[in-house]
C-alpha cells in the first residue's frame, strides 16, 4: 500500500516538467515523470498511478493514444490532459477518449492543482447511487458496468458520463444548472472560473447514446437558463 498519493506526469518539456514536478512534490505527492510517449505508456500501465497528468503532444507516441491505450487497460484510471491549444477540436478529442478533464497551456499551476484534486476526489467516491438506469423502454444501462442497451444496440459510457447520468437521475427531474454538475460531479469547488461547455460536451455524447434523435432529445431536456434535466419516461 503507498501512503502517498501517486502521479505520473508525461510531459516533454523540461521545464514543465521539472516545474510540476516541484509543485506537487511541494504538495505532498509522489510524483514520477516521463519525457516521451512510449515510456510513458509503459510506466502508466505498470506503476499503479492514482492520476496521470498526459501532454498531447509528445516524442514516440501522443497523449491522445496513449490515453486511449491506457482507458482500454483500465478503464478507471484518471488521466488529465494538458493540451497545447483550447481549441474545441483538441479538448472533444481528449474528452472522447476517456480523460476526466483536460487543462489548457499556459494554465495556472493553482488551477491545476485544484483539478487534480478535484478528479481524485471524485475517482475515491466512486459510483453510488442506483445501479439500473431505465430510460423509456428502449434504454437500460448499468451504472456499475458502465453499459447497457440502448435503442436496440449495445451503449458503452465514461465513468464522467455515466456519474452526470446518475446524477441527473437520482435529481427526479429536477432542472440540475452547468454549475451544480461542475461541483458535483467534477467535485469543482464554487466560485472558480470554469468551462461550462465542458458540461455541455459531455451532455452531447451522452445524447448520442441514449436518445432515439439525439437532435430532439426525450430524456435529458435542455431547460433554458436552467440547465438539465432527465426524463425518465
Ligand atoms: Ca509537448
Amino acid at each position: 500500500m503507498h501512503t502517498k498519493t501517486r502521479l505520473l506526469i508525461i510531459e516533454d518539456e523540461a521545464a514543465i516538467l521539472n516545474g510540476l514536478t516541484d509543485v506537487f512534490l511541494y504538495h505532498g505527492y509522489e510524483v514520477d515523470g516521463v519525457m516521451d510517449g512510449k515510456t510513458g505508456l509503459h510506466s502508466a500501465l505498470t506503476g499503479k498511478y492514482d492520476l496521470i497528468l498526459l501532454d498531447v503532444m509528445l516524442p514516440g507516441m501522443n497523449g491522445f493514444e496513449l490515453c486511449e491505450r491506457v482507458r482500454s487497460e483500465d478503464p478507471d484510471q484518471p488521466i488529465i490532459m494538458l493540451t497545447a491549444k483550447s481549441g474545441d477540436e483538441d479538448i472533444i478529442q481528449g474528452l472522447s477518449l476517456g480523460a476526466d478533464d483536460y487543462v489548457a497551456k499556459p494554465f495556472s499551476v493553482a488551477q491545476l492543482v485544484l483539478r487534480v484534486k478535484a478528479v481524485l476526489r471524485r475517482s475515491h467516491i466512486g459510483l453510488e447511487s442506483q445501479r439500473i438506469i431505465r430510460l423509456g423502454n428502449a434504454v437500460e444501462v448499468d451504472s456499475a458496468n458502465l453499459s447497457g442497451q440502448c435503442h436496440g444496440r449495445s451503449c458503452h459510457f465514461t465513468r464522467r458520463e455515466m456519474e452526470i447520468l446518475q446524477y441527473l437521475h437520482s435529481n427526479n427531474e429536477r432542472a440540475v444548472s452547468r454549475n451544480e454538475l461542475l461541483s458535483k460531479v467534477w467535485g469543482y469547488a464554487k466560485n472558480l472560473q470554469l468551462e461550462t461547455r465542458t458540461v455541455d460536451i459531455h451532455i452531447a455524447k451522452l445524447r448520442r447514446k441514449i436518445e432515439a434523435h439525439p437532435s430532439s432529445p426525450e430524456h435529458i431536456i435542455t431547460v433554458r437558463g436552467a440547465g438539465y434535466r432527465l426524463v425518465a419516461d
